[in-house]
């Protein structure tokens, strides 16, 4: 017997008109490229993403359209996140950081007809225009169009928005529509789009709002430091208008000082970003000796959590952080780690442990782990293999691609990853990171946590080396802090007392920096890469 319930379809375009009615007053901060600050409200955003939609329309763009943004996380970019899949077109998310022939490869394979981008991309557009010929429409999300020799057919945002209508029906359709499209960084041969639909990015802003998740309230001010072109900003630009919070969006400036005096300037309550992004606001306010005053909450993903860094946020700036796994293909998010409520039983070095393990399955989610035949392996908290997703966020293909992610239904993440009977998750590695000595496996994110717990630490990147004995031997590569006085046998004797024994790495080298990637992560194939060329000179 079917239930007797109206069959409504899950759209993006709810989510506005529901932020804009019942939270229509609450403001939208936007931080331009010259440090100013913008503010309107829900209300308004919703009234502009109409004229976006019937700008778009007007230039030809029809449902299924696919719409490019290469932009930072301001006021323009959050009104085509709701214009362009409100009107049933795609939203493709394009990463400014990748190499440009990457991206005119994105753009080409995605088949972007409007590129809306920010003017100080434009050396960059104005490299890869010439190899996409598709794109009809280039449009420079500032007041007027910058001075182009290169770019026929650009406009200015606001001039082009403004010749439209603010009047617009927002169509209603299968809530399985594509509504966005990101690609994947593609360190292992071409990038792969992920094409989100209205029905996933829906449920994921329902459940990524609530308790177990960030737990986000109307009292909330939220500053997504994650990109809007990586994995949509983590969801926040759709699950804090659906939660009626403030939304404060910093632009490109995303340095320690500047995101400490916008998090101040603005009352901040929450925010969510990569951990060195969360580096750099650490090291400012140890320097200038301040703290947060109103920020409480801070989600870091993207990359495993060192525990020094949640000792820190706790014990010096009274800010409690939690983990949350995912990837692009998961929306992102899978799992977060244990809440504080689940907390107050347990001594602090218990609650900052727990905060280093990946954590739960939202609702929504399941996980498996498959052994290296296939079978699934059992949640014993030892067991490892590579992590397995299913749920209604996670793809189930690439666009216009062959390569099928599913085995047997559920997705293969290419994480190493142990389960406990409690359900709780902890990544050891990336299938394509871990360290095999001597037929065992050295997880390099242990290892690296290991390391950053010494004082005098900053940032540690460990690689497999090939090593005529055990195969494969760990090579540690180190950023101290500024100034630091520790040898390579301190930091062994100090590992020595962390891992175990022959998990501690022969070689350890200090270096001045690592190398970050588009999405702000050490780029371990570039470290392998480092490793050869010394080792053949
Ligand atoms: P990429 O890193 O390839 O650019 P994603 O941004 O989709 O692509 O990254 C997904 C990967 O990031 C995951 O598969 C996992 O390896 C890593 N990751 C994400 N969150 C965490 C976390 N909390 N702890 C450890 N690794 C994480």
């Amino acid at each position: 017997m079917q239930g007797m319930m109206m069959d409504r379809p899950l759209l993006i375009s709810d989510i506005l008109k529901h932020a804009a009615r019942t939270y229509g007053d609450v403001e939208v901060v936007s931080r331009d490229t010259d440090g100013s600050l913008f503010r309107y409200t829900f209300g308004e955003l919703a009234r502009r993403a109409r004229r976006l939609a019937n700008a778009l329309h007007n230039e030809g763009v029809v449902h299924g359209m696919r719409v490019a943004t290469l932009a930072w996380n301001d006021h323009r970019h959050l009104e085509a996140y709701y214009a362009v899949p409100g009107m049933g077109a795609v939203l493709h998310t394009c990463n400014p950081r990748l190499h440009p022939s990457q991206l005119a490869w994105m753009l080409n394979h995605a088949e972007d007809t409007v590129l809306l981008f920010d003017p100080a991309f434009l050396p960059l557009v104005e490299v890869i225009a010439s190899q996409c010929p598709r794109v009809r429409k280039y449009v420079a999300l500032g007041a007027s169009a910058p001075t182009s020799t290169k770019l026929t057919n650009l406009v200015g945002y606001e001039e082009w928005l403004a010749a439209s209508s603010d009047v617009f029906e927002w169509p209603e359709f299968d809530e399985r529509t594509a509504s966005g499209l990101c690609y994947t960084s593609g360190t292992t041969g071409n990038p792969k789009g992920v094409l989100y639909s209205h029905r996933s990015a829906v449920l994921h802003s329902l459940v990524l709002g609530n308790a177990q998740a960030l737990g986000l309230t109307r009292d909330d001010t939220v500053l997504p430091v994650v990109p809007m072109f990586h994995v949509n900003a983590w969801g926040l630009p759709y699950a804090a208008p659906l939660n009626g919070c403030r939304l404060v969006l910093p632009g490109g400036r995303l340095d320690g000082a500047s995101l400490y005096e916008l998090i101040e300037g603005e009352r901040v309550t929450f925010s969510a970003g990569v951990p060195t992004v969360w580096l750099s606001l650490a090291q400012h306010m140890q320097t200038k000796g301040v703290r947060p005053s109103t920020m409480r909450r801070s989600v870091i993903g993207g990359s495993a959590l060192p525990e020094t860094m949640v000792r820190l946020f706790a014990e010096s700036f009274d800010v409690e952080v939690r983990q949350g796994w995912g990837m692009t293909e998961t929306s992102p998010l899978g799992t977060m780690s244990a809440a504080a409520q689940d907390d107050e039983k347990v001594s602090a070095a218990e609650r900052y442990r727990r905060a280093t393990l990946q954590g739960y399955p939202v609702f929504g989610i399941e996980l498996a782990l498959a052994g290296p035949d296939g079978a699934h392996l059992p949640h014993d908290g030892v067991a490892q293999g590579e992590l397995l997703i299913r749920g209604p966020w996670i793809a189930s293909g690439y666009f216009n691609h062959d390569a099928m992610p599913l085995v047997g239904g559920w997705f293969a993440t290419g994480d190493i990853a142990a389960i406990d009977a409690g359900g709780c998750m902890r990544i050891t590695d990336r299938v394509k990171d871990v360290i095999k000595s001597g037929g065992e496996w050295i997880s390099s994110i242990d290892l690296e946590n290991a390391a950053m717990a010494h004082p005098e630490v900053v940032m540690a990147a460990a690689i497999g080396v090939p090593h005529p004995k055990w195969a494969e031997r760990p090579y540690l590569y180190v950023v101290l802090r500024q100034g630091a006085a520790l040898d390579t046998a301190e930091l062994r004797t100090f590992l020595e007392q962390r891992v175990a024994r022959w998990w501690v790495p022969d070689d350890i080298e200090f270096v001045d920096d690592m190398p970050i990637g588009a999405t702000g992560k050490v780029q371990k194939q570039i470290l392998r890469k480092r490793y050869v060329e010394q080792a053949a000179c």
